[in-house]
């Protein structure tokens, strides 16, 4: 088969032919994505976007609480203004000192220019009395650093940059469901890619292709994350024999709502919100007695469980969090959509009582090993936003720094695709043909299966182990039987099919292939989990409480060869901040 020139491009978003050829494919349609795809068009190459939802869909546009940026526009408590330096610091020291600190200055020097781009782009900022745009403290913040549209904050700016995009008429393939990617001669060419809605499998030739894909949230029960966060891309680059990288690093956020695990912002605690046991007592002041509400979220969700399994919660497992105090007025314009979820589905005003919150799981750390360009290991792969670990959270992501990490890595990645592509050979269409006929077989032999077992009762209990036996506390013996049971499970889902046979919107079959990966990325956090001896960030472990500097001051690798998954270890690039005890 003859290889295709870009003047010969086959179709723009066009569901007729099969195989599709652009210069950049970025996978996922978040915030990170429409903002390489906006980068992408002003570059004149030819582009296109892929996302297994409509892009408005994506979790960004679920973010509330707001991104950080050192405007400096609001004091800090002695009068004192901040800036990326000050932003920086807390960052590092947020991360339990595991972030690469080149890349944290990049994120950090690179913050308010990306706040008031998305405010010429439109984004609705809230703002001061003065008209600047207002800032609220967050979690292990020295600084009011968070920058907010009420608690709307993803859904403004999602908004903001798809509109964007469109305006570019950048082709987006949405409702595609990316399968694998496509190798030949040791590079990335491109990928192949499920038509939801017939069923066909297109595929893409690329010169480079950008995994935008978020998070893998949904491997644990109890999380705030959208169902549709399955961590696919990080499967697909493990398949692709490209390493992940500190995967035991996981965010559980203290404050979900009790039942349901629908977040309950940063910003009310930011706004004055305070946490309270059964007893009444505002706890947090025993755990951090500077920061007290308002430690990070690895300090501050350990102590709500560690009340819990005192016995100073309330029934069911559950602490309160307070707003009554900061009046009708204050909650109506901050805190409006707080409100109207706790209204909806937990009966609760928090103007008139407080809210009902236990923690969940909230983000991964963890991600595609990529460099501070996005560059990974596999040549013409890139990696951006949650789904890569370019490590600027390092152990434990501080509130606000991951909607700033999309949208700027976002512009800086597809700046460096921009730079690479002229010295990329152009792809060869053969590897492509033959990726979609092996995922063809791979589905027929899937459908073809007799073993008829219920598909949601394997991924029930992949999340429940997952929160169970590496939730917020963690010890050895306890995660090694839970990697076991995980082991048990993906053996048992090797051989189960799905009743419906028919390939048109076919949602069974595309949460067959979403659990398929899971389970995988299930046991890589549970293999890096149990390998790191030591307590950081997130990673808690009773039977190792203390941080280990001498042996663990580095970033843990995981990749698949020959079917087995291998891990080792890299150093992390101190900066300006040299490790020290993180106290709060
Ligand atoms: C409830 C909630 C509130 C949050 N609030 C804040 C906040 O206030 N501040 C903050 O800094 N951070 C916040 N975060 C975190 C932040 O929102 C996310 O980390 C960030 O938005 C992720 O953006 P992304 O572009 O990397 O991915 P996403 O927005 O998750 O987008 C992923 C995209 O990939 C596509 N995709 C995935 N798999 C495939 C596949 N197989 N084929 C095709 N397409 C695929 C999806 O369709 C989607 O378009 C919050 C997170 C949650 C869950």
């Amino acid at each position: 088969m003859k290889s295709l020139k870009h003047n010969e491009e086959i179709s723009v978003a066009s569901t007729v032919e099969s195989i599709h050829y652009h210069d950049v494919i970025i996978i996922g349609g978040g915030l990170t994505g429409l903002r390489a795809a906006f980068q992408v068009s002003n570059s004149g190459l030819s582009g296109a976007l892929i996302s297994k939802v409509h892009p408005l869909r994506s979790h960004s546009v679920a973010a509330q609480g707001g991104m950080n940026a050192s405007l400096g526009n609001v004091p800090g408590d002695d009068g004192a203004s901040d800036d990326w330096k000050m932003h920086a610091y807390d960052t590092v020291k947020g991360s339990d000192y595991l972030a690469d600190q080149d890349a944290v200055e990049k994120m950090c020097r690179e913050a308010t220019a990306t706040v008031y781009e998305l405010e010429h782009m439109g984004t609705v900022w809230s703002r001061l009395e003065n008209g600047k745009i207002a800032q609220r403290p967050f979690g292990g913040a020295g600084f009011p650093r968070t920058c907010y549209a009420a608690d709307r904050t993803g859904h403004n700016a999602l908004h903001t940059l798809y509109e964007q995009v469109l305006n570019k008429n950048f082709p987006i393939y949405e409702e595609f469901f990316v399968t694998s990617l496509v190798k030949d001669k040791g590079r990335c060419i491109g990928c192949t890619a499920m038509e939801i809605m017939t069923g066909k499998i297109h595929g893409f030739i690329s010169k480079a292709v950008l995994m935008a894909t978020g998070g893998f949230g949904r491997v644990f029960n109890r999380s705030t994350n959208a169902l549709i966060n399955t961590g696919d891309g990080l499967s697909l680059a493990l398949n692709a024999g490209v390493p992940l990288k500190d995967m035991e690093f996981v965010q559980f956020h203290p404050t979900t709502l009790y039942g349901t695990n629908i977040l309950m912002s940063e910003g009310a605690r930011g706004e004055g919100g305070i946490l309270i046991n059964s007893q009444g007592e505002r706890f947090m002041e025993k755990y951090a007695p500077n920061s007290v509400d308002l430690a990070p979220r690895d300090v501050v969700a350990r102590s709500i469980e560690q009340e819990i399994r005192e016995g100073r919660a309330f029934d069911g497992g559950y602490v309160h969090l307070d707003l009554t105090h900061l009046g009708s007025d204050r909650i109506m314009e901050r805190l409006p959509g707080i409100r109207q979820i706790a209204m909806d589905f937990a009966g609760v005003d928090p103007i008139e009582e407080p809210i009902p919150i236990q923690p969940g799981q909230h983000y991964s750390m963890g991600g595609i090993d990529a460099d501070i360009n996005g560059v990974t290991k596999l040549p013409g792969l890139y990696a951006a936003g949650e789904c890569a670990c370019i490590s600027v959270h390092g152990a434990n992501r501080l509130g606000g720094n991951s909607l700033l990490e999309t949208v700027v890595f976002g512009r800086l990645v597809a700046d460096k695709i921009i730079d690479d592509i002229n010295q990329t050979p152009e792809p060869d269409t053969q590897a492509v043909q033959l990726a979609i006929n092996q995922v063809e077989s791979k589905i027929g032999e899937i459908i073809g299966r007799k073993k008829d077992a219920n598909i949601f009762n394997v991924k029930d209990e992949m999340t429940e182990t997952m929160f169970k036996k590496f939730g917020i506390f963690r010890e050895g013996q306890t995660m090694e039987k839970g990697l076991k049971e995980i082991l048990k499970m993906e053996n048992k889902f090797s051989n189960l099919t799905i009743n419906n046979k028919h390939l048109a919107v076919n949602q069974t079959l595309v949460q067959f292939l979403e659990i398929e990966g899971m389970l995988k990325i299930a046991e890589v956090v549970a293999r890096c989990a149990i390998k790191r001896e030591e307590s950081r960030g997130s990673h808690t472990r009773t039977d190792h409480p203390d941080r280990d500097d001498e042996n663990y001051l580095k970033h843990t690798l995981i990749e698949l060869e020959d079917k087995n998954l291998n891990i080792s270890y890299k150093p992390v690039t101190i900066g300006m901040f040299e490790p020290k005890e993180r106290v709060y």
